[in-house]
């Protein structure tokens, strides 16, 4: 072995166990295991590490430049963008992003998938970004979505401007049809990065329904352009919140076509609480997509985080147990078996969205599981369960990315009238 985690936690077994690593996976999980190096996890929980599946890293720690989001809606932050996008260079862009990978990291995030706005003729984050994904392979895995923030059609040359930027090696094909001027341009938004997939062998991630308006109805054309394409597997709509405001009747029917069309879907909770309902007097709508009735349909549903400091959102740290933590709020999430589903949306589901795997119940999401044979990328707790890392959402004691630690934070220690303080029961 080159590493053995000593004393380990895994959700589901009784019991410690000590994990091997060899060559970058999981080589063996047993009760004793001696050779090479070793950690301990103090009989705390090891899970999967974290795929954050969905952030915009071009506009990451811009908040407030060139101006605040006073109304804190969605079409002011897009404003301030395009304001914003004016101003990019590469020195700009690079500085931030790699000041903030290290908190990703930090936070036992190994796989990060960025959309990267493309409606910039000289393409200049994507260039940046491109750079650092070759400079960071090892630490951290990037995939990059071609994301025409402004639209295909209602931004003039959007749709070659996501071509080249695939041309030029981004990974993922995106969209944006709510945002076009009109329903029939938001169709052929979707219809084009499709029929793209089809001929390119790409993955697609579409921005898709991210409105209150319940008229905002893209999904349902995903869906039959998936089936026609036989793209199952490889298509994802993030944020789909206009499923909220839709009739039952009507999310009824297209909860099935979707689990039918085998998409996956990507809620975005800390960015939604605060964007969508902003056109609501009371009561105000929680624009969250179902994530509940999609995953009790069979449905693959992933969470990302969407920002950290950007004109839509004005904090996070990096923290993809943020977004759990925000899920299981603001989405009714707080029932037992529905806990239970907040760490495989951070881990072995955006893993299956990643490698365009299938998912069917709990088909196709084997892959990114603390089992025998899958690479070793892992988290070590200083808390015993899923729960206690949700309810103190600690740091991360160790980190591991193809089983080497890439990071440690020394567990933070409370003390009150000279006694030691654990918040755990
Ligand atoms: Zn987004």
């Amino acid at each position: 072995m080159d590493l053995v985690i000593k004393d380990a936690r895994l959700t589901g077994r009784e019991g410690l166990v000590d994990i091997g690593l060899e060559g970058g996976r999981i080589a063996a999980i047993e009760p004793r295991l001696h050779g090479g190096e070793e950690i301990s996890a103090e009989g705390n929980l090891v899970s999967p590490s974290f795929y954050e599946i969905h952030i915009h890293l071009d506009a990451i720690l811009t908040e407030g430049d060139p101006r605040p989001n006073r109304s804190g809606s969605l079409w002011e932050g897009i404003a301030i963008w395009a304001e914003r996008v004016g101003r990019l260079s590469r020195e700009d862009v690079r500085a931030r992003v790699l000041k903030v990978l290290p908190w990703f990291v930090a936070h036992g995030v190994t796989h990060i998938r960025t959309h990267v706005d493309v409606c910039d003729p000289s393409l200049t984050a994507l260039k940046a970004l491109l750079e650092i994904k070759a400079e960071v392979k090892g630490l951290i895995d990037i995939q990059i979505v071609a994301f025409p923030q402004l639209g295909m059609f209602s931004f003039e040359g959007g749709d070659a401007l996501v071509r080249q930027a695939l041309e030029l090696g981004a990974d993922v094909i995106g969209g944006i049809p709510h945002y076009e001027i009109t329903r029939e341009y938001g169709v052929q938004n979707v219809k084009f990065a499709l029929s793209l997939a089809h001929e390119s062998g790409l993955p697609v991630d579409i921005h898709c329904d991210e409105t209150d308006d319940d008229h905002s109805r893209f999904l349902e054309t995903m869906a039959a352009e998936t089936l026609r394409l036989r793209l199952s597997g490889r298509v994802a709509a993030s944020h789909a919140t206009a499923m909220h405001s839709y009739n039952n009747a009507y999310a009824d029917k297209l909860i099935g076509n979707v689990k039918r069309a085998g998409l996956h879907v990507i809620c975005n909770p800390p960015d939604n609480a605060v964007l969508q309902g902003r056109f609501d007097h009371y009561p105000i709508r929680r624009g969250l997509t179902r994530v509940k009735e999609l995953l009790a349909a069979g449905v693959n549903v992933a969470a990302g985080h969407d920002s950290v400091m950007d004109p839509w959102y004005p904090m996070g740290k990096g923290d993809p147990l943020h977004t759990a933590f925000v899920l299981l709020h603001y989405g009714l999430m707080s029932g037992r078996e529905d806990r239970e589903q907040l760490f495989p949306m951070l881990t072995s589901r955006p893993a299956a969205i990643w490698h365009n795997r299938l998912v069917r119940g709990s088909e196709g999401l084997e892959g990114h599981a603390v089992a025998v044979g899958n690479p070793a990328d892992l988290i070590v707790w200083p808390v015993p369960t899923e729960d206690d890392a949700l309810r103190t959402l600690p740091m991360r004691r160790y980190v591991l990315k193809r089983g080497k630690v890439v990071a440690e934070t020394r567990p933070e220690v409370s003390y009150v009238q000279g006694q030691e303080v654990r918040f755990l029961r």
